[in-house]
């Protein structure tokens, strides 16, 4: 697992196993506050031994940027503390996440989940904002859509670090969610004054390069629409949506450890879905798909 100090008692923590996903920590006097738990618990306990060794203070807060198992698995490794997220957050995991829980149990070569407990946010919240006060420095949540229903993001306002989660990745990512509400997400984040940006997935970005990450997510989404739509005028859909490459919508396929260009097909596909369900029944909710609830 990769680490990096992102400001002064602000930690950043990626995944060298699973889709490079991301998980903070922001350290107090008495206390500290864990960003998302990550997938598979031997790094969710590489972060909890990191603190337990460098940091020295017991973790009080667990925050879930969503409810999809990779940002979420891991809150049982913190018993001690209260998990805080979405109300929406609270539902899905109890719903999708228990029964997901299930279906990984299953496969018998994947005991690694023995000890995983669906542990869903105590504290929740669905607009406004929340504000919870480490040492110094303000943590401000506020809901932040797009990649799922249940998005919020973190903001350490005193050092214009956003923990952003998946509603900013190296390639958005919608099947779960709506590609308006990300375009949403990704202008209001645009426009945050940031220092670094900490996504979901992926590296931190860089204040120099907000502007040109924000320009290529956009972009992307604005040609992932176009494609769909002319898809959905042709006979086979599908079949022409498959011949769109992750390159010609304006990303690289290498990112996300080379998940991109299965994570592009997913896209265009759900775009598909979800025009179909607006067209039948006036709303998008109902399209989501269960292969969604990994990234
Ligand atoms: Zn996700």
């Amino acid at each position: 697992m990769l680490r990096e100090r992102v400001s002064e008692n602000v930690y950043w923590f990626q995944s060298e196993i699973y889709a490079q996903v991301t998980a903070g920590v922001i350290a107090g006097p008495q206390w500290a506050v864990v960003i998302d738990t990550l997938a598979l618990p031997e790094e969710t306990l590489a972060i909890r031994e990191f603190i337990d060794s460098e940091i020295r203070v017991p973790v009080r807060y667990v925050v879930n940027t969503h409810y999809h198992a990779d940002h979420s698995w891991g809150n049982c490794f913190f018993p001690g503390a209260m998990v805080v997220g979405h109300s929406l957050c609270r539902k899905e995991m109890l719903t999708r996440g228990v029964k997901a829980l299930e279906t990984a149990r299953q496969n018998k070569q994947n005991n690694i989940y023995r000890h995983v407990k669906i542990t869903p946010p105590q504290l929740t919240f669905d607009q406004g904002t929340l504000t919870l006060k480490v040492g110094k420095k303000n943590l401000i949540l506020t809901p932040m859509g797009g990649h799922s229903r249940d998005g919020i993001a973190i903001l350490v306002e005193e050092d214009r670090v956003l923990f952003a989660g998946d509603s900013f990745m190296p390639l958005p990512y919608i099947v779960d969610g709506s590609l308006e509400d990300t375009i949403t997400s990704i202008k209001r984040i645009s426009k945050m004054g940031l220092e670094n940006i900490i996504q979901g997935h992926g590296d931190i970005i860089l204040r120099g390069e907000i502007e040109s990450a924000v320009r290529e997510n956009l972009i992307y989404l604005a040609n992932i629409k176009k494609a769909a739509k002319t898809a959905a005028r042709r006979r086979n859909p599908l079949e022409y949506l498959d011949e769109i490459s992750v390159e010609e919508c304006g990303k690289s396929r290498v990112y996300l450890g080379g998940l991109a260009e299965g994570l592009h097909r997913s896209n265009l596909r759900a775009l598909i879905r979800h025009m179909a369900a607006e067209n039948a029944r006036g709303s998008q909710k109902a399209a989501t798909a269960d292969d969604a609830i990994i990234i």
